[in-house]
């Protein structure tokens, strides 16, 4: 083995470029030097001179270049079925599609995670997550499918593999043939950790242990779940207090609210994190800001679900992690990241006086250092700076869209949806000319329509 092989490196010059580092450090016209899969060099002006073996250079004029966006919340397989139940909350609309949702097979779970990564990918998302949670009895490895998807595609990928064990029969919200056992979940999940989650720097695949929400899981699973993920050394995903139906189920069934829930189950500590959190009282926001607790912020499935506004703005100044997620498209029917930077900016400035509840650079950050802080990877990912990996975007702010807008992080969050020209995921282009590389969009958009119409139609027979 040759010691010190030269690496290949790219180029980009010209380009403003926000870095999202502590400091939020930012150039009006700068470089980026990428070294095989990691940034080796960032700043102002030109790059270094001299600089060996550079496979490509990039003129990076009339862009904004950012690290590449963190998706930290959805359902992969809910792009078969967008579109459905649109004027439910959330309980009505869940029992509403557990049906449809029950019959999913191996094909399916590829083509919809084929839709969704390509969706987010095409809008500068670099690291996706998938919590799935259904696992029909004889429906093929899902979580296989799900990963090879990601794989193919180029992204960085967090596979949270869920379950359901509490059904109706239970007191639960899921139908009973929807549900595994205990045992069953468990074990399914310590394979799935064993087979595919990676643990290393610059990782391409993990995996975290994803029991779905306090109304389909067993406190047995809870906790049980909890201790598997830490024997494991793996993270903890799942929902939590999302809307106000929840907080009365637990209430009722476990005599506490929801983050009381979470800490009696262990399910509060800096290797968790937990969608929504829209109903969340000042103790509880303390308690995941004391324990370190990671919050998803899904703003466009909280609207579309009608389950309040989270207190984000808050969050952050408590000092609890905050990501962004598309959430599944069964409630987000759009599936893209990059407009939820704009759309959490929004949401959590409805009311009076709430101008300044979150700014243009808030939002980026949620949408990268912070994504990254919630999947633990904050070491790797979520900042341009030397030594990390080379996940970032190049944002066209040039054209019609943005080029009146002097500021270019104004620009891509308060603007349009910003055309992606490049994006990079370990140093490797995924995205160029807002096209994906390494899939058939148009196979894509066809396989989706005929496997929705396909679950439709079986749905329909049951
Ligand atoms: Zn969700």
């Amino acid at each position: 083995m040759a010691p010190s092989a030269v690496p290949s490196r790219i180029v980009i010059e010209n380009a403003a470029i926000a870095t999202v580092d502590a400091n939020d450090t930012e150039y009006a016209s700068g470089y980026v030097v990428v070294a095989d899969n990691k940034i080796e060099s960032i700043g102002a002006g030109q790059a270094p001179a001299g600089l060996e073996n550079v496979v490509r250079r990039v003129d990076g004029t009339g862009h904004l270049v950012t690290p590449g966006l963190i998706n930290t919340h959805h359902h992969f397989y809910q792009w078969i079925t967008r579109g459905l139940a649109t004027d439910h909350n959330l309980f009505n609309w869940l029992v509403a599609l557990y049906p449809t949702w029950a019959r999913i097979d191996e094909q399916m779970a590829r083509v919809a995670a084929q839709g969704s990564l390509a969706m987010m990918a095409r809008g500068g998302v670099t690291t996706a997550m998938d919590h799935h949670y259904v696992y029909p009895k004889g429906s093929g490895d899902l979580s296989g499918a799900i990963i090879g998807a990601a794989s193919d595609m180029g992204v960085r990928f967090t596979l949270a593999r869920g379950s359901m064990d509490r059904s109706e029969k239970d007191g639960g919200l899921p139908p009973d043939f929807a549900v595994e056992t205990l045992e069953g979940a468990l074990a399914a999940t310590e394979e799935t950790v064993d087979k595919h989650h990676d643990a290393s720097f610059g990782a391409m695949t993990q995996v975290a242990v994803a029991p779905c929400s306090p109304f389909s899981v067993s406190t047995e699973l809870m906790k049980q779940g909890a201790e598997l993920a830490r024997r494991l050394g793996v993270r903890l995903h799942t929902h939590g207090s999302e809307t106000v139906e929840e907080e009365k189920f637990c209430h009722e069934l476990f005599g506490m609210g929801p983050t009381d829930y979470f800490e009696s189950t262990g399910w509060l500590g800096e290797d968790v994190w937990m969608a929504h959190c829209v109903h969340m009282n000042d103790s509880d926001i303390a308690a995941f800001a004391r324990t370190g607790t990671g919050v998803a912020h899904c703003p466009s499935s909280n609207a579309r679900l009608a389950a309040g506004i989270a207190r984000v703005p808050d969050m952050l100044k408590a000092g609890v992690p905050v990501g962004l997620g598309v959430d599944g498209t069964a409630s987000n029917e759009s599936g893209e990241l990059h407009t939820e930077l704009r759309n959490a900016l929004l949401i959590n400035r409805l009311g009076a006086h709430r101008e300044a509840a979150l700014n243009a650079r808030q939002a980026l950050r949620l949408g990268t250092a912070g994504g990254a802080r919630v999947l633990g990877r904050a070491a790797e990912i979520g900042s341009l700076e030397a030594g990390k990996l080379a996940d970032l975007v190049l944002w066209k702010i040039d054209g019609i869209g943005h080029s009146s807008i002097a500021d270019p992080v104004t620009a891509i969050v308060f603007g349009a949806a910003a055309p992606v020209t490049l994006s990079l995921v370990n140093g490797k282009p995924v995205v160029e000319d807002g096209r994906l590389l390494h899939a058939d969009e148009d196979a894509i958009a066809r396989d989706a329509r005929q496997e929705a119409q396909r679950l439709a139609r079986i749905t329909a027979e049951a």
